[in-house]
């Protein structure tokens, strides 16, 4: 802990709107390698987010709960102050394609410019998710009739489907989405 950060401690931020499959097998990846991983939800005032930062915190906090050491926060800013406030030496980032890390590249440069004692780590999801987004899983929500909607399982968290399709109007109860267990527990 040379420079006051905890390199043991690493932190990962998004949008989380919503909170899928791809975001929580990095989460647990993570939370396998590091001591502590704290999950920024970050609010972006230029940004209209579906779920409101309350409800992406409430939401996380059910699928996560079983990680004891994974903790989540809300903030505003800039990322590495955010870290920085959080005692953290690490950014994580998961990656799913190779125009991802193009993107990628450019962000961790701008990070190392603003706070060079931040690190930022990459991670791969499994292949099952290299095609999960946030924006994809809405507009399935929004959008799908019938079966399609039965198929939201295999890329959002159980408990997050009914308040998507809620935000929606639309409900699970006729497209039989089968219950499954908490996808943070094995
Ligand atoms: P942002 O608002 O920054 O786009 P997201 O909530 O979409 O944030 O994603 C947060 C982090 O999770 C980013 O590092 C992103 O690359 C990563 N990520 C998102 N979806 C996946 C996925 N399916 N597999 C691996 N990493 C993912």
């Amino acid at each position: 802990m040379a420079n006051g950060l905890n390199s043991h401690h690493a932190v990962y931020v998004g949008s989380f709107d919503p909170l899928t499959l791809g975001h929580v097998d990095i989460i647990r990846r993570g939370a396998a390698i590091f001591d502590r991983i704290t999950v920024g939800i970050g609010i972006n005032p230029d940004k209209r987010p579906l779920f409101t930062p309350e409800e992406r915190l409430s939401l996380a906090q059910s699928v996560l709960s079983p990680l004891k050491n994974v903790e989540l926060r809300c903030f505003e800013g800039l990322t590495v102050e955010f870290i920085r406030l959080c005692g953290a030496r690490v950014l994580l980032r998961g990656v799913r394609t190779l125009s991802d890390i193009e993107t990628e590249f450019t962000m961790t440069l701008a990070n190392r410019a603003l706070d060079p004692e931040i690190d930022t780590l990459f991670l791969m999801a499994s292949e099952r998710y290299t095609h999960v987004s946030s924006t994809l899983i809405k507009q399935i929500a929004q959008m799908a009739a019938g079966s399609a909607i039965g198929k939201l399982n295999e890329f959002v968290p159980h408990e997050v489907i009914e308040p998507l399709l809620r935000k929606y109007s639309r409900s699970s109860a006729k497209n039989e989405i089968p219950a499954r267990p908490n996808s943070c527990e094995s």
